[in-house]
């Protein structure tokens, strides 16, 4: 048993927030009550209790990342389940959802298979695999959704890129509507988009890279928002970046469609006049105006942005250290995600505290149809943060096996202190 005593339970899917103990049995949350008085309360660490003294500390339900590439199979000199668990648990994550563009993309049931046995033998964060809308991702003929469902993964994407055609993002919807799990979309206008670097605007002009503009993502929104009115099916929108994006979702939930959306730390923290011939400045979608990265606070806020997801993508020094132009997307994200969002949204006053942490928690448990909370009988997972802990992200230290990061080096106010997962630490600092 683990007896989490004394901190300030912050429970978004019943609004409480106050001191706890919170007494873990095996997997399972067994009470939650005032300090003092679970049934394990008076007792020290002895005799198979384990007692972790959270004062001062903030103690959530287990954070689910629900957008991350963990590369194994296939690109292991990047990362392994192994290492990107390892790293998404200092950041505090009990779960992550890793999308299918490994080598071979996980397509069929066998690949969806090894990937969570993979994730059993790390033995660390939960690994919810997300299975590909196509065969290959090529975008031509639909993927074996229904063996991959029933194999484990909780949603489909052709992340790396958006469904190819109008015609076959409906045949994808269509099906997943009949298997309830959402579909999840890079929105790309892939014509718009080829060959940028970076967003399209004065900075890009100035640095002579090219750019794409905010509409090669709000077009293929559009696309999908209309064809999930269409067909009924639970849409969720990936690493949302651009204003014109959020309003359809933003209209699209006035109007009761089941569209979701989630936005990046990156985004809501850099911009493109941020970007520097430096490959670590660039992701797709790509650090964008500062009217976007307005939008996506208001949107954080609000409610309209239901996820903070990291889109944690590592890549080696070989592949990645090259100049700009030749540098794959992505950066990894795991350990600064919520230390960025304490410094963005909570130190600077524009978002409570709670609702930050609902888009770690119920929030993306929503998009999943799933439900995160702290009470009696729940799975014990469990995110404990400091608020005001200094420290500073050290990408060379990362548990991940690669380093690039735009926030090496940044200090911080606040972050993960420990991570709980099925009633015991895979991460305590
Ligand atoms: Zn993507």
């Amino acid at each position: 048993m683990l007896l989490i005593k004394n901190g300030r339970v912050l429970n978004p899917a019943t609004k409480n927030d106050a001191a706890m103990d919170v007494l873990l049995d095996g997997d399972r949350i067994k009470e939650v009550a005032e300090p003092g008085k679970t049934s394990a309360s008076s007792g020290q660490s002895q005799n198979g209790l384990e007692v972790f003294d959270a004062s001062g500390l903030i103690v959530a339900p287990g954070f689910i990342d629900i957008h991350v590439h963990l590369r194994e199979p296939g690109q292991e000199n990047s990362e392994t389940i192994e290492t990107g668990t390892r790293s998404a648990a200092r950041g505090g994550f009990t779960a992550v959802c890793c999308m299918p563009n490994t080598k071979p993309v996980n397509d069929n049931a066998s690949v969806t298979h090894f990937i969570i046995d993979r994730a059993k033998a790390a033995g660390g964060v939960r690994v919810w695999p997300i299975g590909a809308a196509s065969v290959g991702s090529k975008g031509e003929a639909i993927a074996e959704i229904a063996a991959m469902k029933q194999a484990g993964i909780v949603a489909v994407s052709d992340d790396g890129k958006p469904i190819a055609t109008a015609k076959l993002a409906r045949q994808v919807m269509d099906y997943c509507r009949s298997l309830d799990i959402p579909v999840i979309e890079h929105a790309e206008d892939v014509s718009l988009a080829a060959g940028a670097v970076m967003r399209e605007g004065v900075t890009s002009t100035r640095l002579g890279l090219a750019g794409m503009p905010a509409a090669a993502e709000s077009v293929c929104v559009a696309r999908d928002v209309q064809l999930a009115e269409l067909t009924d099916v639970r849409l969720h929108i990936a690493h949302l970046s651009a204003k014109g994006s959020l309003e359809q979702v933003r209209s699209a939930k006035t109007r009761g469609l089941r569209v979701s959306c989630e936005v990046t730390p990156h985004h809501f923290t850099l911009i493109d006049e941020d970007v520097q011939y430096d490959s670590r400045y660039k992701m797709n979608p790509p650090l964008a105006a500062r009217e976007d990265r307005e939008a996506l606070l208001a949107g954080l806020a609000d409610g309209t942005v239901d996820a903070i997801a990291t889109d944690h993508a590592p890549h080696e020094p070989a592949l990645k250290d090259v100049e700009f132009d030749r540098a794959p997307f992505g950066i990894t994200g795991f350990e600064t995600a919520l230390s960025l969002a304490l410094e963005q949204l909570v130190h600077t006053g524009r978002l409570p505290l709670m609702r930050m942490v609902e888009l770690f928690t119920s929030g993306p448990a929503r998009v999943l149809g799933l439900e995160r909370t702290i009470a009696a009988g729940r799975p014990a997972d469990l995110t404990i943060f400091s608020l005001d802990r200094p420290w500073s992200f050290q990408a060379a230290e990362s548990a991940s096996k690669s380093r690039n990061s735009p926030f090496d080096g940044r200090k911080f106010k606040g972050g993960p202190v420990a991570t709980v997962v099925a009633g015991r630490f895979v991460h305590k600092t």
